[in-house]
């Protein structure tokens, strides 16, 4: 049997911070177990398709990691502002970083870069990476967790961390209760050049079929898009020639960055929002995809990730400081507590705006139109949200 203090199922962005996390600030013998090898190819010379929106509060949560400077001198792309309209009306909104004092709204990071930094600084813990690996069974024994992989090793861990993901097998094994539903739209991903420079501005355009958005790279006229629409519209946009693509792309921004230039192989994501009912058990903690995933549209998926492991991290190091049993589920549950409230909060809000813009009712239409103009023009109102985005 191989033992450990805590173990740590999933080797995506929340699961390496949390074992970076963790061995940074603790003493704890940490392992991680994924089912496959993490190899995270990154280059300079090209743009990965997947990125991700992080906010200014991952942003200080990486900087706490110690991986903030090598991000930052790989390729981090900072937008200074955001252009948010309806494509079915005249209302819209502008943010801009000057309104809270700070030079930048978030930044642009490719998913790859994130992971191959994370697992380079890893590389020089002592943090055991056992990969690939299928687990079969996690059993709860009376005082430590024990996972069995298909080939018969044992290993066991006084704490085990799930973050393996939006189709998490713990989760799964374990039978905990989740809310799901589908949001019947498709995520289109794909880096495309453009005729105008973004001048770091990030674009977000609603319409009933489904939210566009424009996130800027830091190559002046290349940007990482979204394009989320309802599964039909988006086989569509899927089978179309990039000829074709490209057209209904530019016309789907209203031309703002005049026309698309090129665009990458397109990938597409079935969008499904997942909340667990319970986010830890004795022995046993859900952090990241793994406890809940949301609608694209406010890229804030990876933000609410980092958030639970800095929540979980200061748990479990407030319970070693005052000598308690880490793992415990009376431990454990001051880590649900916070983060339940706070990400069911931001679900329910992706799911208000993903209706308001999907109905064809035209008083609605209205009042969304004349609703953005309002909040436009007002600094306190626009600072808040800002502020609730980070
Ligand atoms: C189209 C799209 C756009 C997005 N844009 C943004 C954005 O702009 N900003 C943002 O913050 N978020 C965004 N997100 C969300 C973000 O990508 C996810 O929230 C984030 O990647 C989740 O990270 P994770 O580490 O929890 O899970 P994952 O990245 O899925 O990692 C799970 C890990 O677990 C491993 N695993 C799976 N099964 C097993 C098993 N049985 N045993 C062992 N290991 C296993 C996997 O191999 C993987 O390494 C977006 C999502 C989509 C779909």
């Amino acid at each position: 049997m191989n033992a450990y203090d805590v173990i740590v199922i999933g080797s995506g962005t929340v699961g390496l911070s949390v074992a970076l996390a963790l061995s940074q600030k603790t003493a704890l013998r940490i392992a991680i177990l994924d089912i496959k090898k993490p190899v995270y190819h990154w280059s300079s010379e090209n743009y990965s398709t997947r990125v991700s929106a992080i906010s200014l509060a991952s942003k200080k949560f990486l900087q706490t990691l110690s991986i903030w400077k090598t991000l930052a001198e790989k390729r981090v792309s900072p937008y200074r502002k955001m252009q948010v309209w309806d494509g079915e009306g005249d209302g819209s909104i502008d943010f801009d970083c000057e309104e809270i004092a700070e030079t930048a709204l978030g930044y642009i990071i490719e998913d790859d870069l994130l992971r191959s930094v994370l697992f380079d600084k890893i590389q020089q813990t002592n943090i055991q990476i056992i990969a690939p690996i299928t687990l079969k069974d996690l059993f709860d024994r009376e005082n430590h967790m024990e996972c069995v992989s298909d080939d018969g090793k044992n290993f066991s861990a006084k704490l085990v961390i799930a973050a393996d993901g939006a189709r998490s097998w713990v989760r799964d094994y374990r039978r905990i209760l989740m809310k799901t539903w589908s949001y019947h739209h498709i995520a289109i991903v794909a880096t495309v050049k453009t005729e105008l420079p973004h001048q770091q501005i990030a674009y977000q355009c609603f319409s009933a079929a489904g939210p566009l958005a424009f996130l800027p790279l830091q190559d002046p006229c290349t940007s990482s898009i979204v394009w989320s629409q309802i599964s039909s519209k988006a086989e569509k946009l899927l089978m179309m020639t990039d000829e074709d693509f490209k057209l209904s792309l530019a016309n789907a921004l209203h031309h703002r960055l005049g026309k698309i230039l090129s665009v990458s192989p397109r990938f597409s994501f079935p969008l499904q929002m997942r909340h667990v009912k319970n986010y830890v058990q004795p022995r046993l903690a859900l952090i990241g995809d793994a406890a809940h995933t949301l609608h694209p549209l406010a890229g804030q998926g990876v933000n609410l990730g980092l958030a639970d492991v800095d929540k979980l991290v200061n748990v479990i190091v407030e319970a070693i400081r005052k000598k308690q049993d880490f793992s415990s589920v009376q431990v454990l549950r001051r880590y649900e507590r916070f983060r339940k409230a706070e990400n069911f909060t931001m679900l329910a809000m992706m799911d208000v705006l993903k209706n308001l813009f999907a109905t064809e009712m035209a008083v609605i239409k209205q009042l969304r139109n004349k609703g953005l103009s309002f909040v436009n023009q007002c600094h306190i109102l626009k600072k808040f949200l800002i502020n609730s985005a980070n």
